[in-house]
C-alpha cells in the first residue's frame, strides 16, 4: 500500500481509524499507477455522504509534492483533492500563494514607485494657467466638470464616469484626455489603482488608459481654486476674444462630433454599424458650411432611412448598405441645395444629451443655450465678434 508517486501524506490526528480513512483516499495501486479505489466506493463503504467524506479527509490529512516546490521558497506544492492533483501536478513552476503575495506586493510598490516619479516630475514642469493654451484650459475645465472628485483634487477613472457625455463621441472622449496628458496638463494620479498600471521589462510603466486616476497640473493651483480659476479665465470676454481661433476650432470639431454621433445613432436604429471616414467627415463639414447642426441631422436622417430601405430590399450585407449612408447624404445635400429647399431643424435627440463639452464652450463661454446645435457656428461666432465688448 503506497500513496501516489511523489506524494507525502501528511496526517494531522493520531487517531489510526481517520489516518487509514485518509490513506484510502490518496492510495494508489502499484500496477496500474491510478488511485486504487474510487471516492463513490470509499464514502458508500463508510456510510458517509460526498461532502462528508472529502470534508473529513481535508480537515484531518494533508497531500504534499515530494516533486514540485515554490520556486522562491522551496515549499512543497499542497494538493487539497484528488482533482486539484492532477489538474496541478504538471503545473510548473510555481509560486505557492505566500509568495505569489509578496511578489505581487513588490510589483505594486515597483508601479506606485514609477508613477510617483513621473507625477513628481510632470509636477515639476506643470505650467501657470496663463501659460496653457486655451483649449487645454476649456478641455481641463470640462475633464473636472465632467470626472473631478467631490473635492476636486484629482480626476476619477474614465471608466467609472458614465452619467452623462464628456464630447458627443467616446472616441472623441479619449483623444482629449490623451492630448491632456500629452501636454502635461493633467497627470496619473499615483492613488490609481495599480491594476491600472503595467510594468515592461525595462520597467516603463504603462497605463490603462480608462482606468487611472488623473490629476490636474497646473503650476501652483489645484483642487476647488484651480476649478474657481478655471472658470474665471474661460467667462471673461477676453478669453474669447484673444482666442477666438482656437475657440472656433473647437466649435467646428463638436459640430462634426455632433453629426457623426447622430449618424451612429441614426443607423445604429436600422441595425446598420458604420465607422466614418475622411470623405464622411469632409461631406458633413461642407454641409455644416451651410446648415446648422439640428438641419444638418435632419439630412442625415433620411440618409439613413435609405440606406436602411437599401438594405431592406435585399441582396445586400448591413455592411454594404451603412456605406451607401455617403453617397445618399451627398446626394439628398445636392438636392437641397439645387432646389433651395428648406430644411426643418431637427430637436435634440433624448440619447444624445448637450455634452459637457458643449456646454462649456456653447452656454458658458459663449452665453447662448446650446447654440452649437441650433445654430451655424460661422453665424453665432460672428455675432458675438460683432456684439460690442461690455
Ligand atoms: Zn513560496
Amino acid at each position: 500500500m503506497t500513496s501516489y508517486p511523489g506524494l507525502h501524506i501528511e496526517y494531522l490526528e493520531a487517531d489510526p481509524r481517520l489516518q487509514a480513512l485518509c490513506l484510502r483516499y490518496w492510495r494508489v495501486d502499484g500496477a496500474t499507477g491510478r488511485f486504487a479505489e474510487t471516492v463513490a466506493r470509499i464514502y458508500r463503504e463508510e456510510n458517509l455522504s460526498q461532502s462528508e467524506f472529502t470534508a473529513l479527509v481535508r480537515r484531518h490529512s494533508r497531500a504534499w509534492s515530494t516533486v514540485m516546490k515554490c520556486s522562491r521558497c522551496a515549499e512543497p506544492l499542497l494538493f487539497g483533492t484528488r482533482t486539484d492533483f492532477i489538474s496541478r501536478r504538471e503545473d510548473r513552476p510555481f509560486r505557492c500563494q505566500a509568495c505569489a503575495a509578496t511578489e505581487q506586493q513588490q510589483v505594486d510598490i515597483a508601479k506606485r514607485l514609477r508613477i510617483v516619479q513621473s507625477f513628481e516630475q510632470a509636477m515639476a514642469e506643470g505650467r501657470p494657467l496663463s501659460a496653457l493654451r486655451p483649449r487645454h484650459c476649456l478641455y481641463l475645465l470640462a475633464l473636472l466638470k465632467y470626472a473631478g472628485s467631490e473635492d476636486l483634487s484629482h480626476i476619477r477613472p474614465y471608466c467609472q464616469v458614465r452619467h452623462e457625455r464628456l464630447t458627443p463621441l467616446r472616441e472623441v472622449d479619449r483623444d482629449l484626455i490623451n492630448e491632456l496628458w500629452r501636454a502635461g496638463v493633467i497627470a496619473v494620479d499615483p492613488a490609481s489603482d495599480a491594476a491600472a498600471i503595467e510594468l515592461d521589462r525595462e520597467q516603463n510603466a504603462r497605463v490603462h488608459f480608462n482606468e487611472v486616476r488623473w490629476h490636474p497640473v497646473v503650476q501652483g493651483l489645484g483642487g476647488v481654486a484651480l476649478h474657481e480659476r478655471l472658470e474665471a479665465h474661460v467667462a471673461q470676454p477676453a478669453f474669447l476674444r484673444r482666442c477666438l481661433d482656437e475657440v472656433r476650432e473647437c466649435c467646428e470639431q463638436l459640430a462634426l462630433q455632433e453629426c457623426l454621433a447622430f449618424l451612429e445613432m441614426a443607423l445604429a436604429e436600422y441595425r446598420l454599424g458604420y465607422r466614418a471616414g475622411d470623405k464622411t467627415c469632409a461631406m458633413i463639414k461642407a454641409a455644416l458650411q451651410v446648415f446648422s447642426v439640428a438641419q444638418v441631422c435632419n439630412v442625415l436622417y433620411r440618409a439613413a432611412r435609405d440606406a436602411a430601405a437599401f438594405y431592406q430590399r435585399g441582396g445586400v450585407s448591413r455592411d454594404h448598405a451603412a456605406k451607401t449612408v455617403v453617397g445618399s447624404f451627398e446626394r439628398l445635400m445636392e438636392k437641397t441645395l439645387a432646389n433651395e429647399w428648406v430644411v426643418a431643424p431637427f430637436r435634440r435627440n433624448f440619447n444624445l444629451q448637450q455634452s459637457v463639452l458643449s456646454r462649456l464652450i456653447y452656454n458658458r463661454v459663449l452665453g447662448t443655450d446650446d447654440g452649437g446645435f441650433t445654430e451655424r457656428n460661422d453665424v453665432l461666432l460672428g455675432r458675438l465678434v460683432a456684439a460690442p465688448s461690455q
